[in-house]
């Protein structure tokens, strides 16, 4: 495989971000990432950077889920406790559904994470 600017010279590297092979005065390399040009180098800064903040988006989010799950489950006790049984049944089934929900994604995503 040759340099995709350079028919002649062969590659040393592929872009990680568009996959093109680079000879070794095209390429540009960072601390973890190979690339065709800068430009390309900073595309895949930024998408790493774009998944770890979606990926930290994800764990606040499944955070804030087992919270108001364990939230809906104390009211739902306290309804429970109270003249509304019927209301605090349904927020107990609610929580208990939602807290498995979120704690089984969280764990995926913990998981996943430490695979990567
Ligand atoms: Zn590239
Ligand atoms: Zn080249």
């Amino acid at each position: 495989m040759n340099c995709f600017a350079h028919q002649e010279i062969s590659a040393v590297g592929v872009c990680v971000n568009c996959g093109k092979a680079a000879c070794a005065n095209c390429i540009k390399v960072s601390a973890t990432q190979v690339a065709c040009s800068k430009s390309c180098l900073k595309e895949t800064v930024h998408k790493k950077q774009r998944e770890k903040f979606k990926y930290n988006l994800t764990v606040i989010r499944c955070v804030r889920t087992i919270f108001a799950s364990k939230l809906s489950i104390i009211v739902g006790a306290i309804f429970l406790g109270g003249n509304q049984s019927g209301a605090g049944c349904i927020l107990i089934a609610l929580g208990i559904f939602t807290y498995i929900w979120a704690s089984l994604q969280l764990e995926y995503i913990l998981e996943k994470k430490d695979l990567s």
